[in-house]
């Protein structure tokens, strides 16, 4: 069953051990990457030889100069060491942004070829502005990480590394004292953070952006309601409260790095206050003093390139752990898992809809629906009625599977639909709705989602079956005008049509509509009603209505309240019975007679 209240076990890495299993994705160019980093790394000590053989030679002769062939040499060295790893560091970054590119492409498919398995439930659970972010920059980070921080990791890694083999290798005291900085500029950083944990701060930091994500994207997308009511973005309490909870997290979190990072920064360079005393102690000491002052001068050079490539280091692990908590959120999804389906995939003979004894809860111990058994027989429509929050789009919902049952069962032609494979499940039933998405592209292409094989002349057909073929003629660009573009206007009822030819075009045995006719304006409901008649004509309907003008006529009523069917029959059977459909019809036809009156009035 898909998961739903429980949390997903977690089959993936975590932090660095994860980053590192991604780049096996592009396993190949990271590998060349790295070394022409390591390779950068080690060219970039050349200048620094250089200077130290330059130095040496001007020590050994002052006050005279010599050997300026000899240093000159050096010099030219110098460059071309500097040269080589500008070239190789160059060549690495260029590999690196590649497969970071490749990498990028492969895992964002990924998500989105996973993200289209799971079901309904799950993408209504976690909002639509989390999938964004984590799509849009938590793997979008993993770009930094391995077109930057991975080949700066190897030379970070690389350089210190031989630097402190230099350091010891030119005299072991101001080696030593220079690793003892190093060790103290850690320390100091571990009691500065004073044991901060940063990574929780940083989780909840990456959940409140999660959070603001999603109420951004609600926003903007409801952004009409909130200009008709006259509303502004203070008195949209979920937007303004998420802004408020990010701004409350955002600052912990950097300020939980601020010393530690003030006091690494600090130490690291001022690394001269070890050195400079021992230079005294050494030099003091000298027998050969030209000797002393040549190394100790590469010292003094050499020293602040350490404190850089060691920030490097620091920096590179911070963004790192960054990544890594985006990267653990993208993994979270991917181990939701997709509906499965039950071995043994089986055909329906018919189209008859059994609900047995069928439980099932959006949230911990609240039933929506509680036990509720019934037959929906094929070929016929039934309407579902009753009070709202009773329990009709859930019946509706539970078919096509975008929820499982928590108990019970569901069955199409006397088979289970787990057992049923999904894809032909998702062939079998239509599903109209109040709110039908169109997607930016021409009318055809939105027509022809209903069956992408199908022929032009096939989604004309569909449209004129649905009342839309003349609105759409009557479009700048007729079938091929795009959705949403500017100047284009669709009213709810035309929309309406639309999806309507992709449902009949689709052609399924079995149609769920919900409130299909629910805001739609007389001249629209005229059309809308002709086109649905052609749609439904032969298939297994579900109906779910609130008007009970539109159930009168149907095969069987099922009054569903509770969780629980309260009645079923037909309407004038179900008006004698005086029970609670007759209670409902009364007061559906009280407040149209009231509404008829206002209009008179
Ligand atoms: P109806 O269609 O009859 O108005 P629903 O099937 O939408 O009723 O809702 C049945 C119950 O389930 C209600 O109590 C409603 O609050 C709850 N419910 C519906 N959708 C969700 C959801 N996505 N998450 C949590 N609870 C829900």
């Amino acid at each position: 069953m898909a998961s739903k209240k429980e949390t997903p076990e977690k089959p993936y890495k975590t932090g660095l051990p994860r980053l590192m299993e991604l780049t096996k994705i592009r396993k190949g160019l990271c590998l060349i990457s790295v070394i022409l980093s390591a390779a950068a790394a080690l060219a970039g000590f050349i200048p620094y030889y250089s200077i130290y053989k330059i130095l040496a030679l001007i020590i050994q002769y002052y006050p005279d100069i010599r050997d300026t062939d000899l240093m000159l040499r050096y010099g030219l060295l110098a460059l071309g060491g500097t040269f080589l790893n500008i070239v190789l560091y160059f060549g690495a970054l260029a590999v690196s942004h590649v497969a970071a590119y490749g990498t990028l492409y492969q895992l964002k498919l990924d998500f989105a070829s996973h993200i289209v398995k799971l079901p309904i439930g799950f993408h209504i659970r976690e909002g639509s502005g989390k999938l964004r972010k984590i799509m849009d920059e938590n793997i979008e980070q993993l770009e930094g990480f391995i077109a930057h921080d991975l080949p700066d990791m190897v030379a970070a890694m690389v350089a210190p590394v031989t630097a402190i083999i230099i350091l010891f290798a030119v005299d072991w005291r101001f080696g030593l004292v220079t690793f003892a900085a190093i060790v103290v500029s850690f320390e100091l950083q571990g009691i500065a953070n004073g044991g901060q944990k940063t990574s929780e701060l940083l989780n909840v930091y990456q959940d409140a952006l999660e959070d603001m994500s999603n109420a951004s994207v609600e926003y903007v997308r409801g952004i009409s309601v909130v200009k008709a009511f006259n509303q502004t973005v203070f008195s949209f309490r979920r937007l303004h409260d998420s802004i408020q909870k990010y701004t409350d997290s955002v600052i912990p979190y950097t300020l939980s790095n601020e010393n530690a990072m003030a006091v690494l920064t600090s130490a690291l360079n001022n690394m001269y206050l070890f050195l400079i005393p021992m230079g005294i102690y050494v030099g003091k000491r000298a027998a050969d003093y030209r000797g002393f002052l040549t190394d100790f001068l590469f010292y003094l050079l050499f020293v602040p390139a350490i404190a850089a490539i060691l920030m490097k280091v620091v920096y590179v692990m911070v963004n790192s752990m960054n990544t890594a908590n985006g990267i653990e959120r993208m993994d979270k999804v991917l181990a939701e898992k997709p509906l499965t389906e039950e071995s043994g995939c089986a055909v329906p003979h018919d189209y008859e809809i059994r609900f047995e004894n069928v439980t099932f809860s959006y949230e911990k111990d609240i039933k929506a629906l509680d036990g509720i058994s019934f037959t929906i027989p094929a070929g016929q429509v039934t309407a579902i009625v009753g009070p709202s929050g009773g329990g009709k789009s859930t019946v509706a919902n539970m078919i096509p599977r975008f929820y499982d049952v928590d108990g019970g069962s569901i069955t199409i032609g006397g088979t289970d639909i787990r057992r049923i494979a999904t894809k032909d499940l998702m062939n079998m039933v239509s599903f109209v709705f109040q709110d039908n998405y169109l997607f930016k592209q021409s009318i055809l292409e939105n027509i022809r989602m209903g069956r992408p094989d199908a022929t032009e002349d096939e989604v004309i057909a569909a449209a004129k079956a649905a009342q839309c073929h003349e609105f759409i003629m009557s479009l700048p660009d007729g079938y091929r005008t795009v959705f949403g573009q500017s100047g284009v206007k669709f009213s709810g009822g035309e929309i309406q049509r639309v999806a309507i030819a992709r449902a009949i075009l689709k052609d399924s045995p079995i149609l769920v509509l919900d409130e299909a006719t629910a805001f739609a304006d007389p001249e629209n409901e005229f059309l809308i009603q002709k086109a649905l008649s052609r749609l439904m004509a032969g298939k297994t309907v579900i109906m779910i209505a609130h008007r009970l003008s539109t159930v009168t006529d149907a095969d069987r009523i099922l009054v569903v309240e509770n969780g629980r069917i309260a009645e079923q029959g037909r309407h004038e059977e179900l008006l004698a019975k005086n029970g609670k459909y007759s209670e409902l019809w009364a007061r559906y036809t009280q407040a149209l007679s009231w509404k008829m009156k206002r209009g008179n009035a």
